[in-house]
């Protein structure tokens, strides 16, 4: 039974939003604070720039304190300004006040940063002398961990001119590769006639019932890209060898060590990992043969992939919120309360409406606000897995801003998507021991295989890619939009083997992926992610209440140790390539529950 009442829901949650005024009563009020924390801000600099190299745990503790406390506020006035704008990015008042905000974070960024960079330039030995007295106890992981870079850092002329350079060597190429995919309009028709349509728009199609609008829009897709290649080629062709350059200057070992270093993993985990996935590309294929089958077809073809087979029943806001926290409280009542707390204290929005922002989120806020969820609710199934989803990361930031300081709370991207991908699989499973409609069953364990596929199986495909693309240039061999295809082609065939058949078009298949532009090797912290979680999903079915308390206790520790650390206590140890075997035994759970027609 549920704690918190909920009304009779309106069609696609109308009336849902949140109340703003626990971050600040009214926009003038909130400017008025905004100074002040300024302020405070330029106190601080006044107080401490200087003094890292000679300060005594006790001050380093009543500095990082102070620093607390401006993360604190800054949080919570920068979120009142956003969250206002996601609502409702009409509003003039609205947008000044974000663009006040922005310009005010932008100051005490500059105006803080100091503190960090004197920090990082205390020889180790100070530095870990400092890091381990018990006064700063609840933030030595952050302090070791800010230090990370140090080694990579150059002297502070060098550093400058890389800074000032950076605009015209990364930051350009990066803007071309943007405006080129996002203006890029193709003339298509969907069935209402023929319309110019941007990527996205072409992408929305390949869950299309309609297999010829699956196909032609791929195939359209496809098409645009053709006369831009060669450019994008060489957009990414230059960001690489940028890339490795830079690399070498910096003395770091390989072209992923930068981004391991910032996911605070190591390299022979993450390769174990990525082995460990591909000698399960052929489960994929096993699905993908099934799925023809169910389309009546002889074999896949690319745009067949996420083709629906079968649709789910549609669901109103309070049943959804039923199903989300009643599948918590069976897990544990603990985050059943989290979740009863956001609706009782109105801190879900969750009503489409002109003028707010698309998708969904959970905005932490700060240490002492809750954290606030955006939702954009159209009684569809999917909307429940999205409300779990969010509600997951908000049950993160509520039990780890109970026991962290503002430093120590968040985890970097290799965690962050772990306790929400968790909160979905627990309300999948509460929905597949209880849900009757035999469509929307179908329809919800192929879309939790396709999900799972989608992000573990892809993302290494991208991952794999990468890496070769390195390899190549660093070889000396220029990244030629050929030799690019080449490359995507021989990946994607390793992952689907004769299960897909693969049209020519998609040789350009990489073209306009952003990941490969904005930050390299970014793709494979998700896989990194979604099969921790599946893993650790399996030990909770195995172990039980045991497996809850130790869980309860990860999301308490919020961003305070590493995420090999962070993940021991609840049996996954990813240094060895078996850790990942349960989540591979959870997908093919998902496979077989998917593959079994329902009688
Ligand atoms: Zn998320």
């Amino acid at each position: 039974m549920s704690a918190v009442e909920l009304p009779d829901a309106k069609p696609n949650a109308e009336g849902v939003r949140w109340d703003l005024s626990p971050l600040a009563p009214d926009a003038a009020e909130a400017g008025w604070q905004v100074d002040r924390a300024l302020e405070a801000a330029r106190a601080f600099e006044s107080r401490w720039r200087g003094k890292l190299a000679s300060i005594s745990p006790a001050e380093l503790a009543e500095a990082l304190a102070q620093l607390a406390e401006l993360e604190n506020d800054l949080g919570r006035l920068g979120s009142y300004a956003h969250l206002r704008e996601a609502t409702d990015a009409t509003d003039q008042e609205n947008l000044d006040l974000s663009a006040r905000f922005d310009r005010a974070m932008v100051e005490a960024a500059n105006t803080l940063r100091f503190f960090e960079l004197e920090w990082i330039a205390l020889p180790d030995d100070v530095a870990g002398r400092l890091a381990d007295a018990p006064e700063v106890a609840a933030d030595r992981h952050h302090l070791v961990s800010s230090r990370r870079f140090a080694p990579y850092t150059l002297s502070e002329p060098e550093e400058k001119m890389l800074a000032e350079r950076q605009t015209a060597a990364v930051s350009a190429w990066q803007t071309l590769f943007g405006r080129i995919t996002s203006t890029l309009e193709v003339d298509f028709d969907a069935g209402d006639g023929v319309e110019p349509h941007t990527i996205d728009r072409l992408l929305a199609h390949v869950r299309d019932p309609d297999r010829e609008v699956r196909r032609g829009a791929l195939e359209a897709l496809f098409g645009g890209l053709e006369p831009h290649a060669d450019t994008l080629a060489h957009v990414y062709d230059t960001l690489v060898a940028d890339r490795l350059a830079m690399d070498r200057v910096r003395g770091y070992d390989g072209p992923m060590e930068p981004t391991h270093l910032r996911n605070e993993l190591d390299g022979p985990s993450v390769d174990g990992m990525l082995a460990a996935v591909e000698a399960h590309y052929p489960l994929g294929q096993r699905w993908f043969r099934h799925k023809a089958g169910e389309l009546g077809l002889a074999q896949l073809a690319l745009w067949d992939q996420y083709a629906p087979i079968a649709e789910a029943r549609s669901v109103d806001y309070r049943e959804a919120f039923g199903i989300v926290e009643t599948s918590f409280g069976h897990f544990s009542g603990r985050i059943a309360r989290v979740a009863d707390d956001f609706v009782r204290e109105q801190r879900i929005d969750a009503e489409p409406r002109a003028g707010k922002r698309g998708g969904a989120f959970c905005a932490p806020i700060a240490q002492n606000v809750r954290p606030f969820v955006l939702l954009n609710f159209t009684d569809r199934m999917d909307d429940v897995m999205t409300m779990a989803h969010e509600l997951g990361h908000g049950m993160h930031f509520e039990l780890s801003a109970e026991r962290q300081t503002p430093l120590s709370a968040h985890t970097g991207i290799a965690l962050a998507e772990v306790p929400s991908t968790f909160a979905e699989l627990l309300a999948f499973d509460f929905l597949m021991q209880h849900e009757e409609d035999p469509e929307t069953r179908r329809s919800l364990l192929a879309e939790r295989v396709e999900g799972s596929f989608a992000t573990v199986f892809r993302q290494t495909v991208l991952t794999r890619y990468e890496q070769a693309a390195y390899a190549a240039r660093a070889d000396g061999q220029t990244l030629t939009a050929d030799r690019l295809s080449e490359i995507w082609v021989r990946e994607n065939e390793r992952y689907y083997g004769d299960s897909i058949a693969l049209p020519e078009g998609y040789r350009l298949g990489w073209a306009y992926i952003p990941h490969f532009i904005s930050v390299r090797f970014y793709t494979y912290a998700y896989v990194f992610a979604h099969l921790a979680t599946l893993a650790l999903y399996a030990n909770y079915r195995t172990r039980g209440e045991d497996f809850v308390t130790a869980y309860l206790d990860f999301l308490g520790a919020g961003g305070s140790a590493a995420p090999a650390d962070l993940l021991l206590p609840l049996g996954l140890d990813i240094s060895s390539p078996s850790a990942w075997d349960p989540g591979f035994a959870e997908m093919e759970r998902f496979v077989e529950l998917a593959s079994v027609p329902e009688g």
